[in-house]
């Protein structure tokens, strides 16, 4: 007798459907929710499921941003079935922080020019 085992990772589109503005490129389309987990399989049986990470991808220009994990298992669970668009961190370029006093520029976030060490606005 002898045991296959294995492990992989595994992406699924969980049932949420909403339309919001994109955080990218400012259409309005459909905002879908994308579970990633890792899964370990005894007899190519899913044992469990662990290191679940949650997606919200547009469909408009495909941007992604990661969701919060608390607030991924309550859309994965329907106990939420809205997001609101705060929710949504699409990742965008920092803005650039510009000190008044020595013109330093930064995209680091820092609250004190590291230069001068004024505060940054
Ligand atoms: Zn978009
Ligand atoms: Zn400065």
């Amino acid at each position: 007798m002898f045991i296959i085992m294995g492990s992989g990772q595994k992406e699924k589109i969980l049932d949420f459907e909403q339309v919001m503005q994109c955080g990218n490129c400012s259409t309005f389309s459909t905002v879908q929710i994308i579970m990633v987990y890792s899964y370990f399989m005894l007899f190519f049986i899913p044992l469990f499921k662990w290191n679940k990470r949650y997606y919200a991808q547009m469909t408009c220009c495909g941007s992604t941003c990661e969701l919060d994990k608390e607030l991924g298992a309550k859309i994965e669970r329907k106990e939420i079935t809205r997001l609101e668009v705060s929710d949504l961190a699409f990742k965008k370029g920092r803005e650039e922080k510009c000190c008044m006093h020595c013109g330093y520029m930064t995209k680091e976030d820092f609250e004190y020019c590291p230069k001068c060490g004024n505060k940054l606005i």
